[in-house]
């Protein structure tokens, strides 16, 4: 790695924000190997300053290497230099600032300094855009006022970044002329302060423990978008994200990134390689025909579809770091390493006295050592041999301790104990780092994390995790004769059971749950709602409409997208399944009956969203029970039959109909019975697949 540490800023040309945390005020943010500390509120550039100047002198001194970035221009166009000071030495430009500009915190000079700095110019210009009441000489406030001045309006980095602003604009929504002015002084005190240890990007080139760049959040605004939580600042979250991707990076690619040909003008670090700034932070999308099935099968065996969902389907959702007691549920985007060893040092398993072992076979008398050794109290001193010392359960074992006795097995005075040996050496002890050692990998990228992964990470002093952004999953019924349940229906309507059940199954997944309500049989309609489902889903489940009738209006959309495909798989129940994307976003159409539609979702959405999420493919636990039922199946299909374990055998819901919704409460899983023909009679082995175990 080239750079250890990654600091960015986003500055600000404003005066002093206030105490509380606000946006378009500066924010700064650190991260280390993709994962950024909290972003943090600067009401003012003092106060930033002082900070960033601190920040670098710790790292330094710790022996890191710092990347810093800023987002602001580094330099102006070309040119500007010869005509105001006489060189084009981008770092004399920044003193002249830092000598000229007047920092305040609640006031400052930067709209008389660009005027008087038009004065050197001919015409009117460059700088434009004054921001405050009373006029000032040489300023226009309009832009197009300017005339003559000579210079050209843009860097070639702003004429290649699309978007951004030319630095000669001081004033007015997305302005950053302001930001560049009051921000040079400080990087040339930055520069004075840090001499030879600090090297700019791309003036110099960087060798030293500090190097400045360039930054522009704007780049990656997609990913900052994709993962704003809700409720906070969006420049915190920029600075966050930045930090985080770039510390995330490979060094190649960083290098990458950094090899551009020194100028005089500046550049935003990552321009023109924009792909790699974001490789990573967001997934690539699938590919448009990633469901479609090879021609020639007229049934799919469940296990070539379950093959190919594996093979095609790949993560599609951001990451970010969030705090350990918000992790349940979440699945990791990076593997976890132990912060400390568990446990940290050799302690007493259980409630007794303390000695080194091992004790003789016999009766063992050992004085008592004045004093105790508890949790968290440990006891300081040194325990001599053939003397004991009184422990509890967690203690750290004192020196000259190895071996506990347990308290119910001795008899104790005030100045002794005794015992029956003989008690091996290290009994009731536990070693340091036995369960995990420091800097270990306890938990892999890709796993969903249990309750007991977060008392496991706990215990490894692990407090922040980078896990994938929550799957948002768009649920949707479709069909003319569905009602809401709780309103009026007439002849011919049934109440929506599908949607209310697969949101509490995506639910209970751990996904986000969008509701998309309910589509008509009606293709204009069904196409808007998946318009709106598009953009604010990462994949949507469908039920209803899913064959190829006249009334099945989602086969019928997909279609037309050239995604689709209409898996008829061999198994019961279950009829096809409609698959395809819409506007990129991947779309599974589950059957319409209930019993059908839940139990393509166990089989087939379970696994898949799990790797949509982030997370690694799953395949169900099958327990091999003694059936408690009788049954003969047909050859060349899957059959799954709702089933509960009654006295250790598993037994049947007694109707295989599968509108039968009730039966699914009734039953705790499903007998998953194989593909060739079979009479399964009462006792025979047979596969039980609990619910749970469909997202285990
Ligand atoms: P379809 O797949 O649309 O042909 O529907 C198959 C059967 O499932 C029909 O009897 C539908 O009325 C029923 N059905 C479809 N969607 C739902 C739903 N959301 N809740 C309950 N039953 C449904
Ligand atoms: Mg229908």
């Amino acid at each position: 790695m080239i750079f250890d540490t990654f600091l960015m800023v986003d500055w600000s040309g404003g005066n002093d924000r206030g105490a509380t945390p606000k946006k378009d005020a500066i924010w700064v943010c650190a991260a280390r190997g993709g994962m950024a500390d909290a972003p943090l509120y600067m009401r003012n550039r003092h106060v930033a300053e002082e900070w960033i100047t601190d920040f670098l002198k710790a790292e330094t001194d710790a022996g890191r290497r710092v990347l810093a970035g800023f987002d602001f221009a580094f330099g102006y166009p070309a040119g500007f230099g010869r005509t105001l000071i006489g060189t084009d030495d981008p770092f004399a430009l920044w003193d002249w600032f830092a000598a000229r500009v007047q920092d305040d915190p609640k006031s400052n000079n930067r709209f008389d300094l660009a005027g008087d700095i038009n004065a050197h110019f001919p015409g009117t210009g460059p700088f434009w855009g004054n921001g405050l009441q009373r006029d000032i000489p040489h300023l226009p406030r309009k832009g197009l006022a300017r005339d003559g001045h000579g210079m050209p309006e843009k860097r070639k980095a702003e004429e290649q970044a699309k978007g951004a602003f030319p630095v000669w604009q001081l004033s007015g929504a997305g302005a950053v002329g302001s930001q560049v002015i009051m921000g040079l002084p400080m990087l040339a005190r930055l520069r004075k302060t840090f001499g030879e240890t600090l090297t700019t990007w791309p003036f110099e080139p960087l060798s030293t423990p500090i190097a400045l760049v360039e930054i522009w959040p704007s780049l990656i605004a997609k990913n900052i978008a994709a993962t704003l939580p809700e409720g906070q600042i969006k420049d915190a979250h920029q600075v966050q994200v930045m930090a985080e991707t770039l510390s995330a990076m490979t060094a190649e690619n960083l290098a990458r990134l950094l090899d551009v040909p020194a100028n005089t003008e500046g550049w935003i670090l990552g321009l023109g390689h924009e792909a790699l700034l974001t490789q990573g932070a967001l997934p690539p999308p699938l590919k448009n025909d990633c469901f479609a099935m090879p021609q020639g099968a007229h049934w799919t065996p469940v296990d070539t579809a379950l093959d190919h969902l594996r093979r095609e389907l790949s993560c599609v959702t951001g990451t970010r770091n969030i705090p350990l007691k918000d992790a349940a549920n979440c699945i990791l985007a990076a593997d976890v390493v132990a912060a400390r060893a568990h446990p940290p040092a050799p302690n007493a398993a259980v409630d007794g006295y303390g000695f080194a072992g091992p004790a003789p076979e016999g009766i063992n008398r050992l004085p008592l050592v004045q004093g105790r050794a508890a949790a968290g109290a440990p006891f300081a001193g040194n325990v001599p041999a053939d003397h004991a010392i009184r422990i509890l359960t967690g203690a750290n074992l004192p020196q000259g301790v190895d071996t506990v006795v347990l308290q119910e097995d001795v008899s104790a005075t005030a100045s002794d104990v005794s015992f029956h040996g003989p008690i091996k050496q290290g009994a009731n002890a536990r070693k340091a780092g036995e369960d995990m050692q420091a800097g270990q990998v306890i938990l892999h990228a890709g796993r969903k994390l249990t309750a007991a992964d977060i008392g496991t990470m706990a215990a490894a002093g692990v407090n922040k995790l980078r896990v994938h952004q929550q799957l948002k999953v768009g649920i949707l019924s479709t069909g003319d004769e569905l009602r809401d349940p709780g309103d009026a229906t007439t002849d011919g309507q049934i109440f929506d059971a599908n949607r209310p059940m697969l949101s509490a199954l995506v639910g209970q997944w751990g996904y986000d749950v969008i509701d998309l309500g309910r589509a008509p049989d009606n293709r204009d309609r069904l196409r808007n709602i998946l318009d709106d489902a598009a953009r604010r889903c990462d994949v949507i489940v469908s039920s209803g409409g899913a064959s190829a009738g006249d009334e099945d209006h989602m086969s019928a959309l997909l279609e037309d997208t050239g995604s689709f495909a209409l898996w008829r798989i061999a198994m019961k129940p279950g009829r096809p399944l409609a698959m395809g994307q819409w506007q990129g976003k991947p779309v599974f159409g589950l059957p319409g009956n209930p019993v059908a539609a839940m139990v393509c979702a166990l089989v087939f959405v379970a696994p898949a969203l799990r790797v949509l999420a982030g997370g690694t493919w799953q395949t169900p636990a099958r327990y091999m029970v003694p059936a408690g039922f009788t049954k003969s199946k047909k050859e060349g299909r899957r059959e799954y039959l709702r089933a509960r374990i009654e006295n250790g055998t598993a037994v049947v819901f007694p109707s295989e109909g599968s509108g039968r919704v009730s039966g699914l409460s009734w039953a705790t899983g499903l007998v998953e019975l194989a593909d060739p023909a079979q009479k399964v009679a009462p006792g025979d082995p047979v596969a039980f697949l609990p619910f749970h175990s469909f997202d285990a």
